[in-house]
């Protein structure tokens, strides 16, 4: 069966890390791209398991030699997914997901046409800001950052193959799953 690549975006704070990690725990057969980013760690993530935290000199070669199958800068830092990583996965037989802002997945759709981009949507935009300031992990400056981002998200997702709503976190992890599985038996 013919393995596919997964690209699932949304805007920040939308909760689709936690849908991911549902349906990861569901589907431990799928591998989770790791990207690269310049952003300093949060309290907690781990080097080589959240992300490969480099510095933009770094991220700066990655670019010159062109190890990206995509990059983006988003909200002041350097985001990138390795092309090596993300064929070696397809190579073995894995069905492989990337969680990517919309520029990186659209990127990632014109290199690769076969790629299925999914969309999650927050129930309502109130929401989405509210989910945005519970987290705590930034300062307002950020946080304000963020909510522009989203904007040019949502218009940007209107390219895409499909739009999950997350509202309750089990029914849009059913949802990824009926995608992921609709996709699969296509391919
Ligand atoms: P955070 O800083 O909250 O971990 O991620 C910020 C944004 O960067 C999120 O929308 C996340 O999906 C996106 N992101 C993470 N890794 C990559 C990547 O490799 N490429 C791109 N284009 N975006 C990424």
């Amino acid at each position: 069966m013919n393995k596919k690549l997964f690209v699932l975006s949304g805007s920040s704070g939308v909760g689709k890390g936690t849908v991911l990690k549902g349906f990861l725990e569901k589907n431990p057969d799928f591998m989770l791209s790791i990207s690269c980013t310049t952003r300093p760690p949060r309290p907690g993530e781990i080097d080589g398991v959240n992300y490969f935290f480099i510095s933009k000199n770094e991220f700066e070669n990655c670019i010159k030699e062109n190890k990206f199958l995509e990059w983006a800068e988003f909200a002041g830092n350097f985001y990138g997914t390795k092309k090596k990583y993300i064929n070696q996965c397809l190579e073995e037989g894995k069905n492989v997901i990337l969680e990517i802002d919309t520029q990186g997945a659209l990127q990632v759709k014109k290199q690769m046409p076969e790629a299925v981009l999914i969309f999650v949507c927050p129930p309502s935009y109130e929401a989405l800001e509210n989910r945005l300031r519970g987290r705590h992990t930034e300062d307002e400056a950020t946080i304000q950052k963020r909510l522009e981002q989203v904007k040019k998200e949502i218009e940007r997702s209107k390219k895409f193959d499909y739009q999950i709503v997350n509202d309750r976190l089990e029914d849009a992890i059913s949802r990824l799953e009926d995608v992921v599985n609709g996709e699969i038996k296509n391919a």
